[in-house]
């Protein structure tokens, strides 16, 4: 049996039928060729402790802002957008109690941002008006645009992603106008930016918790390495099915 990935879509709307969730089928594709059975985890105020007894590994999607005040702001910048208190209630719970379960986890774009708020950290609310001297971090629109790599990221030495990729820089997509301000406690940068911005972070104390601001699921099909950040996750994810399977873990 494979493992389960639960993947956390975001909120949108369509036409005249009111919310709806949405996300990128590139996230499921990912998942599919790491070898895993994705399965969408809608947000929603029913619980977490059962969707944990579900999934193998979580995967924090892309998307809209995080409500500023959780990270202790007090002012909504203007280029803030898209809060949902929903998709915000709802991750942070899952969050904590992935945590708390070890369950494997990679958060991409909104998902490294939900990562370091959930841990006590804090974002720039807008990259390039708050952060002096910004790298461009804004992917052209056009469609299949974002499998191109626009800047860099220096990848540390001996840590999860750099085992993974065997290399200290890849080449990136860009799509974040916000960004990891003060780093969470037991977080550790493993990636940069030539601006020195954090793009790449681990939970050393965790089997893999791996967070990117980049979108990989946009880029493994053209750029392979981008793939071994989801065949890492479902490694993991394969051990830990395994461990719950003998009862070793707690599957709260
Ligand atoms: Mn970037």
């Amino acid at each position: 049996m494979k493992p389960v990935i639960g993947i956390t879509p975001g909120i949108g709307a369509f036409e005249n039928r009111g919310e709806i969730f949405r996300m990128e089928i590139s996230y499921v594709q990912a998942v599919e060729a790491a070898g895993g059975v994705p399965i969408l985890l809608p947000p929603s105020g029913a619980g977490v402790a059962e969707l944990l007894g579900i999934v193998d590994g979580i995967i924090f999607s892309g998307g809209a802002d995080i409500r500023p005040d959780r990270y202790g702001d007090d002012y909504v910048h203007e280029k803030t957008y898209g809060i949902s208190d929903l998709r915000d209630d709802f991750e942070f719970a899952l969050l904590e109690a992935a945590l708390r379960a070890d369950v494997p986890i990679l958060a991409i774009c909104r998902g490294i941002q939900v990562l370091n708020v959930g841990l006590g950290g804090t974002l720039y609310q807008d990259v390039p008006t708050e952060y002096p001297n910004a790298v461009r971090h804004s992917q052209p629109w056009e469609i299949g645009s974002f499998e191109h790599p626009i800047h860099d990221v220096a990848i540390e030495r001996d840590s999860l992603i750099g085992d993974l990729l065997g290399t200290t820089t890849v080449g990136t997509n860009s799509a974040h106008h916000q960004s990891l301000k003060r780093l969470a406690p037991g977080l550790r940068v493993v990636g940069r930016s030539a601006d020195q911005g954090i793009e790449a972070v681990e939970l050393p104390d965790k089997r893999f918790v791996l967070g990117v601001q980049w979108h990989p699921e946009k880029m493994f099909q053209a750029h392979e390495e981008h793939l071994r950040l989801f065949a890492g996750l479902l490694a993991e994810a394969r051990t830990y099915k395994a461990q719950k399977a003998l009862g070793t873990v707690a599957a709260d």
